[in-house]
Formats: structure tokens, sequence, C-alpha cells
């Protein structure tokens, strides 16, 4: 009964979410703060309205207040540039279904995002992945002309590594570039630089953004993408209709106003992330500098399969990622400092 790229496919799997037993949770990039108060409140008030009407298509309170906060970043922007997803997932999806038809091509580095592959799959398309150089930047292979190309993801920062590739950089990727670049920004609040600016320059760039994780959003399920009005016009075809519900665009909404909190919980994530980084290096391990709220790392002795397994029965969730024909390695989330302690206090017992 199924297509048959259907039946071919492995599915998506996340990373674990367990039930019942409670682990310190270093695995999926949640933030570890709760969310802004005032995303409780909003949420609550739309609760007290009933929840009986449709929500607001293209959730246009959200779009205003995005293109307000961005209006430095993106010359010209508006709320037309905007275009908002049942997390930034849903975005990856509509733009693929945009794009790619079957039996296209779509380009993404590797080792990065597993999810571009299954959408790809999905779409019973064809994925082609590029390896990063020694710097972690890309060559002239990622850019390569290829006549069923239809689409280039470029996770920045990178996950699962934490990379950045600066945005003089990735404009030249998109120029050279035969097809739109998704440049993924899930992470970029963590880090120094962005793209954002790049969708005023060329109609070819989609910067998408998540309130999974610089937000504490992970279970509301909000992200967007900004583009120029003629793309997002396009993509609005794509989408369900009602895409996302009443309480996230309140929520989300909300989250971007409290701007004061999001500085705050970031300030901390960062400062966490430099102090792990720099203790595991103390306890041998190599870690790349990240930009992210997460450090991918191997250990010099140590397999990295065991010391996951090992601190899964201690208790403590991290991700372990093996990329065929790759490598493989740890990718920690930056908790809180206590959780951060406690990880580190369990590897020193083990290493
Ligand atoms: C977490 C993540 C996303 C998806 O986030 P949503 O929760 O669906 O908004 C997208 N891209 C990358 C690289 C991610 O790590």
């Amino acid at each position: 009964m199924f297509r048959p790229n259907i039946t071919a496919m492995q599915g998506y799997v996340p990373g674990e979410q367990p039930r019942g037993m409670e682990f310190v949770k270093l695995n999926t990039n949640e933030n570890p703060f709760p969310c802004s108060p005032a995303v409780k409140a909003a949420i609550g008030r739309v609760c007290q309205s009933g929840l009986q009407r449709y929500p607001d298509p293209m959730a246009t309170a959200f779009r205003e207040r995005a293109a307000e906060l961005f209006k430095h970043e993106v010359p010209g922007i508006t709320p037309d540039w905007i275009l908002c997803g049942n997390g930034s997932d849903d975005i990856l999806t509509i733009v693929t279904r945009s794009f790619v038809a079957p039996g296209g091509l779509i380009r993404f580095p590797r080792p990065s995002y597993i999810l571009y592959n299954t959408l790809a799959a999905i779409q019973g398309a064809e994925s082609e992945t590029v390896d990063f150089k020694s710097d972690w930047t890309l060559g002239s292979a990622f850019t390569a002309a290829n006549e069923r190309l239809q689409l280039a993801f470029l996770p920045n920062p990178n996950s699962p590594t934490g990379t950045v590739i600066a945005p003089d950089k990735v404009a030249k990727l998109a120029a050279a570039l035969p097809c739109p670049l998704i440049v993924d920004e899930a992470y970029a609040d963590f880090a120094t630089t962005n793209c954002l600016g790049l969708v005023a320059e060329n109609e070819r760039v989609i910067v998408t953004r998540t309130l999974s994780k610089s937000y504490s959003l992970a279970g509301l399920r909000f992200g967007f993408a900004v583009a120029q009005p003629q793309i997002i016009e396009q993509l609005i075809k794509v989408k369900d209709s009602y895409n996302c519900d009443s309480l996230s665009i309140a929520g989300a909404t909300a989250a971007i106003d409290d701007q004061a909190y999001f500085a705050k919980t970031r300030d901390a994530i960062i400062a966490t992330r430099e102090r792990m980084t720099g203790a595991l290096r103390g306890l041998g391990f190599e870690c790349i500098d990240s930009q992210a709220n997460f450090v991918w790392c191997r250990h010099g002795k140590r397999e990295s399969r065991d010391l996951y397994q090992q601190l899964k029965d201690a208790g403590v969730l991290v991700r372990y990622m093996n990329y065929a024909g790759w490598g493989e390695g740890l990718r920690i989330s930056v908790g809180s400092d206590e959780q951060c302690d406690l990880l580190l206090a369990k590897l020193g017992g083990m290493v």
C-alpha cells in the first residue's frame, strides 16, 4: 500500500525522552531554565477565553513582534517576511515540500542534523552530504552544480559540532548555489554572529529559527522562517492551514517580548558552556569550541558509546552519535550549573 520510499526508509529517531525515571537530561539540547513567567500568563489568558475558535492562521501577533525585534538586523523587514510553524521542524518540512520534487537532490553537510535525511526520504528525493573541511567551513563541493539539486540545508551553528560558518562565507555559498539555501539557525541565539542579514540581500536565503532551545519552549512547539516576502507568499500555500495553535502563538509572542529574561538565561548558558568545555578538556576530552548550547566531544582513551552507557546507568543522559563513514562522539547539552557539576563529577569517576 505504501510508496516504496516510505517502506524503504528508516523513520527519524528523536533523542530519548524517558518517562518515569528521573534523569539529568543533557541529550536533546533543551534549556535547563523554565520559560519566562510571561509565557505562562499569556497561555493562561488564552485558556480563559475558551479555545472554541480556530487560531489566527498566520500568527500575526507573533510576526508583528518578530519584525520589530529584527528590524536592525534585516533592513526593510515587515511581518510578510516571516512564516511561523509548529516548531522549526515544520518549517523544514514546508520548504522540502515546496522546493523538492521526487527524484530531486537535497545537499547538506556531514555531520549535521539527521532530520534532513528523513525529509528527503519522505519526499522520495536523494540526499547528498558534503564533509566539513578541517576548519569546519565548507568547500566547493557544497556548491557544485548538479541539475537535480533543488535544496541545500546548512545548520549554523551546526549540530552536533557547535561550529559556525561566518556570514560572509555563507553569503558566498548562497551566491554560488543553484538552489535555495536554508540556514537552520536553531542555535544562533547562543552564537556571536548570524545570517539574518543575508535574507535581505539574496532571495534564495531562508533563515529558520526555533523557540525550543534559547527560549525554553521545546514543549510548546514554535519556530519560524525569515525570507523575502515573495518567497514566504509561496511557502504559505504549502503549510497546513492552522499549523500553529492559539496557545503556542500567545506563548511564543510573550516569550520574544520578554527580552530581559531571554538575555539573562542565554548568558547563563553561555557561561556554563565555557566552564563545562574547560572542565571536560581537563578530564582528557577533545572538545570543539561551541557556539551553541551543547558541546561535541570525544575522550582520548575511552569509547564514546561506553561512556554514554555508563553515564546513563548513573542517571545522566547525553547523546551518543555515530555518523557512518565520518566518526562518533558525545553531544552533551549545557544544563544548569548544578547539572553540569553532577555530569563532571560522574565523568571524573569514569575516565
Ligand atoms: C532542535 C533543532 C531543530 C528543531 O527545532 P524545533 O523544536 O522543531 O523547533 C531544527 N534544527 C536543528 C539543527 C535542531 O537542532
